[in-house]
């Protein structure tokens, strides 16, 4: 937990969000300004700024996270039309929020990314 971390606050439950999916590794929730017509953001428990942060001892974790993540585009019923994954990592990878958070985008009217 960082206590200046928008997603940490979230985890919390200090700052509300449209939950989807939890367990003792990750969190999984709406995001606020959809990019899709499913915009889910999934997001390790533990506090990491992005994804260059995870080393050796978080192979098990960043594994939970894209598995979970298939087992979320699977109960948006994105897996027939097709989903994308997107990792924003850095100031020129675009990222805002300093918390490792994976977008699973479906949906027919993606605008982001590649437009
Ligand atoms: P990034 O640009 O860092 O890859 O993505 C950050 C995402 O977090 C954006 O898509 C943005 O809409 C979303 N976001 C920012 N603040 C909040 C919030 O308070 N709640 C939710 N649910 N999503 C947020
Ligand atoms: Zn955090």
């Amino acid at each position: 937990m960082s206590d200046d971390c928008l997603f940490c606050k979230i985890i919390a439950g200090d700052i509300p969000s449209d939950k989807v999916y939890a367990d003792d590794y990750v969190y999984a929730f709406r995001d606020i300004n959809p990019a899709a017509p499913h915009h889910v953001l999934i997001i390790p428990k533990k506090h990491m700024a992005n994804v260059s942060d995870a080393d050796d001892p978080d192979e098990a974790l960043m594994g939970k996270l894209l598995l979970k993540a298939n087992l979320i585009a699977k109960q948006e019923g994105l897996c027939a039309g097709g989903f994308r994954y997107v990792i924003n990592t850095g100031i020129d990878g675009g990222q805002t929020v300093g918390h490792l958070h994976l977008h699973i985008l479906g949906g027919r009217t993606m605008r982001w990314p590649p437009g």
